[in-house]
């Protein structure tokens, strides 16, 4: 059985005009998963509610979204973004709500999280699914500890823009976000350097769940990334799956690069979405091992 994987097709806008894929992306996403992976472990969940978004947010900004009186972060007022995102926020939480439960990491296939902050949307993210999914297993859990380890190529600035405003549940979190420190032109070893670095933190800091953003935009390919080679992509998945010793959940995140047909078969950012579901896969045992530990 692989999954499980929190997914609903409410969550995906697939006629959404705009560069990033992302609004279409869990469709396909899961269309390829069901031609490699039977059975798929598919968890049905409620969508959040405008009162969980602001839970991060700013409750004027969420309105103003909802309303069409300010652009959503793919800067059109098309309201079926934001119907989505009460979708896509969904899934992130109820996977993250669910992960300790679950000796495997487990799948949220969602994007256009981090750069929406307190009272902003932009660069494909309308609304912080990583910060209201902390806040929501912080509510049900007083006193845990969530990590956040984003790594995608870009920097989550929005979800540190909602920790600058919203310091008790800065308290409860442990954010790295790797599009802080690396450049194009950035050293893979490098990367393996810090990605090391915030696992030993996470671990450290006895986190109660980790949400990893395995973006795909880290690719060296991307257009708009990215430092690692498919194989150091494959790698970096490896060492979260492997090492991160919290209930691990994952999401697609960012993802670029134009497909090469008109299949799923020709998207390379859907093959790499689809090996971090590999490595996800290969990881059962040693991820079954700290289930044990934790449940002792
Ligand atoms: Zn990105």
């Amino acid at each position: 059985m692989i999954g499980p994987i929190f997914y609903d097709s409410r969550q995906s806008v697939p006629s959404v005009d705009s560069f990033s894929k992302s609004a279409g992306k869990p469709a396909r996403f899961m269309e390829l998963m069901l031609h490699h992976y039977r059975p798929l472990g598919v968890e049905p969940f409620k969508p959040v509610t405008r009162d969980d978004l602001c839970l991060a947010h700013d409750p004027a900004h969420v309105d103003a979204v909802f309303d069409g009186r300010t652009p959503n972060g793919f800067g059109n007022n098309d309201p079926r973004v934001a119907d989505a995102c009460l979708w896509t926020v969904g899934s992130l939480v109820a996977a993250t709500l669910a992960a300790p439960l679950h000796p495997q990491a487990v799948c949220s296939p969602t994007s256009g999280f981090h750069h929406a902050g307190y009272a902003f949307s932009e660069g494909y993210c309308t609304f912080n699914g990583l910060a209201v999914a902390a806040a929501k297993f912080i509510q049900a859990n007083p006193g845990a500890t969530v990590g956040i380890l984003d790594c995608d190529f870009h920097y989550g600035n929005g979800t540190t823009d909602i920790l600058a405003h919203n310091k008790a549940l800065a308290a409860h979190v442990v954010h790295h976000t790797a599009g802080q420190y690396f450049c194009p032109e950035g050293q893979a070893i490098e990367f393996f350097h810090w990605l090391g670095e915030a696992i030993d933190d996470l671990n450290e800091q006895g986190c109660d769940v980790v949400i990893y953003q395995a973006g795909a935009d880290m690719h060296i390919d991307d257009p708009l990334g990215g430092l690692l080679t498919t194989a150091e992509m494959r790698q970096r998945d490896r060492e979260v799956m492997r090492k991160v010793r919290a209930p691990l959940v994952w999401n697609l995140a960012g993802g670029y690069q134009p497909t090469q047909g008109d299949t799923i078969f020709d998207d390379p950012v859907l093959q790499l979405h689809c090996a971090t579901m590999g490595e996800a896969n290969a990881s059962d045992g040693i991820r079954d091992k700290f289930f044990k530990e934790r449940n002792a």
